[in-house]
């Protein structure tokens, strides 16, 4: 069965090169839909907490979250890094808070300090999924991740073929130690 969780980002871009309105910088509210596939955990009655499923990919996933992010052979890239290093906000500011663990995969590099995503591809919501999904992968048992923006929308699933070890009292993921970091039960 699946637990499924939504969460939303505010992001700018803009696609570099292309033929159309979109190569000029815009903004979106875009919305995640993350399905987590597993079998039901007979303690909590559930496959998994939707709001742990939110918690673990909030951490990576609010680096996009007013964000700008542009492809790594943008133009604006070095423009925006300059105003930015001139203003004294490059390397962060107080009121920049909402930072999220700073990642760097093939796919995409986070500046959290400067809430900035460097992208290797256009970030369409295909794009968008393939990289939420090389970022979260390793942390949910993702069956399907759906991306709308406006009135653009992806979707892609993969196949499950795992189980997590969750707790039976309250139904998040268990250490490598087969314990509890919420509430210490021990497997
Ligand atoms: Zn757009
Ligand atoms: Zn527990």
């Amino acid at each position: 069965m699946r637990s499924i969780t939504t969460l939303c980002i505010q992001y700018a871009h803009r696609f570099y090169g292309f033929k159309g309105e979109a190569q000029y910088l815009h903004g979106h509210t875009g919305t995640f839909t993350i399905e987590v596939e597993d079998t039901i955990n007979q303690g909590v009655n559930m496959v998994f907490p939707c709001n742990e499923i939110k918690k673990v990919a909030w951490e990576i996933l609010q680096n996009f979250d007013h964000a700008l992010i542009l492809r790594e052979d943008d133009p604006l890239l070095p423009a925006i890094i300059e105003v930015y290093e001139k203003q004294g906000i490059k390397n962060g500011h107080p009121q920049n808070t909402m930072k999220g663990e700073a990642f760097n995969t093939e796919l995409a590099r986070a500046y959290p300090e400067c809430r900035l995503v460097v992208t290797k591809e256009t970030m369409t919501v295909e794009g968008m999924i393939k990289m939420a999904y090389e970022l979260l992968k390793d942390k949910l048992n993702i069956a399907k991740i759906t991306f709308t923006s406006g009135a653009n929308a992806a979707s892609q699933e993969y196949e499950v073929t795992t189980t997590k070890d969750r707790c039976p009292l309250c139904g998040i993921a268990l250490d490598d130690n087969g314990v509890c970091p919420k509430c210490g039960y021990r497997k």
